[in-house]
C-alpha cells in the first residue's frame, strides 16, 4: 500500500532505539524525512545514518533531553514546518503506589504528559495553517489497565488522553490528526529494563523473566518495534485521515477487555 507520505517531513522524539526508531525507520521507508532525537548522541547518529542509507530520505539529528525546555526549543527549530509529529520519550521508573512524592510526579508529568502536550502546541497550528498534519501520541497499555509497578505512568499518560481527546476534535476540521498508540509488551531495551528488575527479585535468569512474561500473553510471545512502526506509519498515511482522537492498542491481546 502506498502511504502517500513521500516528501512529508516528521519528527520523532526519542527515536534512536526502541518503539521511536521502529517508527522513524518506518516513515522513512515511506519516503519521509526525518528529524530523529534522543539523549545519547552516538546510537542517534548510527540510526540516522542507517536510515540515510538505507531509504535515501534527509535526516537531521537533535541530540537533547526533549523533556526539558531547552531540548522542546531545539526540537521544534529543526522540526520547521513539520508535516507529522510523533512524541516519546523514556518512561518513569517503576514503584509502589506509597514511593512517590510530589518531585517524582512533575518529573513523570514533564516527561510523558507535558512534553508532548508543549510539541503540539507548537507544530500543530502550522499543520492547520497548511491544512493537513497528523501527530501520533506513543503511550502505554496502562491507558486502558492500569500497571500496578507503573503508577507514574498511569498518572501522567492518562492525562495526556484527556488532553488529546478534547484536542483532537479541535483540530480535526484543518486536516490534522492527533491519536495514541499504546504498546503492550515490546522486545527493546526498557521491557529489558523491567524484566531485570522482575528477574532479580524473583530469582530467575533475564531468559526465564522474558519467558514468563510472554507467556501471560495471548499472541505468547513480545512485539517488535517493526509491527509498532507500520502501525505507526499507517496513523501517519492519508489513508487514516478519519480516525481522530483514538487510542490504539498493540498488547497482543494482552489487555482482556472486549472494547
Ligand atoms: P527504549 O527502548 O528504552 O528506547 C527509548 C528511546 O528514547 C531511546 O532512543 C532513548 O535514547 C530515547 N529517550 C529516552 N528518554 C529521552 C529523553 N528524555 N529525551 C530524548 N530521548 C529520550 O524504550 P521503548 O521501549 O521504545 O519505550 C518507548 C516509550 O514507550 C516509553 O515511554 C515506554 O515507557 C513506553 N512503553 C514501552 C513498552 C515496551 O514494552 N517497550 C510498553 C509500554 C509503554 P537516549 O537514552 O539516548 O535518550
Amino acid at each position: 500500500m502506498d502511504l502517500g507520505l513521500k516528501g512529508k517531513r516528521a519528527l520523532v522524539c526519542a527515536s534512536s532505539k526502541g518503539l521511536g526508531l521502529g517508527c522513524a525507520r518506518a516513515l522513512a521507508e515511506a519516503g519521509v524525512d526525518l528529524v530523529m532525537n534522543a539523549r545519547g548522541a552516538e546510537a542517534l547518529e548510527a540510526e540516522a545514518q542507517a536510515i540515510r542509507d538505507e531509504f535515501g530520505v534527509q535526516v537531521t539529528t537533535v541530540a537533547c533531553d526533549v523533556t526539558t525546555e531547552e531540548g522542546q526549543a531545539q526540537v521544534i527549530e529543526a522540526a520547521g514546518a513539520a508535516d507529522i509529529l510523533v512524541n516519546n520519550a523514556g518512561g518513569p521508573p517503576p514503584g509502589m503506589w506509597t514511593d512517590w512524592e510530589r518531585e517524582d510526579f512533575i518529573k513523570a508529568l514533564d516527561a510523558n504528559m507535558l512534553t508532548p502536550i508543549a510539541l503540539i502546541k507548537a507544530l500543530v497550528p502550522g499543520m492547520m495553517e497548511r491544512g493537513w498534519g497528523r501527530v501520533v501520541n506513543i503511550t502505554s497499555q496502562s491507558v486502558k489497565a492500569p500497571i500496578a509497578v507503573l503508577g507514574l505512568s498511569n498518572s501522567a499518560r492518562a492525562g495526556l488522553t484527556g488532553y488529546v481527546a478534547g484536542t483532537a476534535r479541535q483540530v480535526a476540521g484543518k486536516g490534522v490528526t492527533i491519536n495514541n498508540l499504546l504498546p503492550g509488551i515490546h522486545a527493546t531495551d526498557r521491557a529489558d529494563a523491567l524484566d531485570r528488575g522482575v528477574a532479580e527479585r524473583e530469582g530467575l535468569s533475564l531468559e526465564e523473566a522474558r519467558a514468563k512474561r510472554a507467556a501471560t500473553l495471548p499472541v505468547g510471545r513480545y512485539g517488535t518495534k517493526e509491527e509498532f512502526g507500520a502501525a505507526c506509519a499507517f496513523l501517519c498515511s492519508q489513508h487514516a485521515g478519519f480516525i481522530i482522537g483514538q487510542n490504539i492498542l498493540l498488547d497482543g491481546g494482552g489487555v482482556n477487555a472486549t472494547l
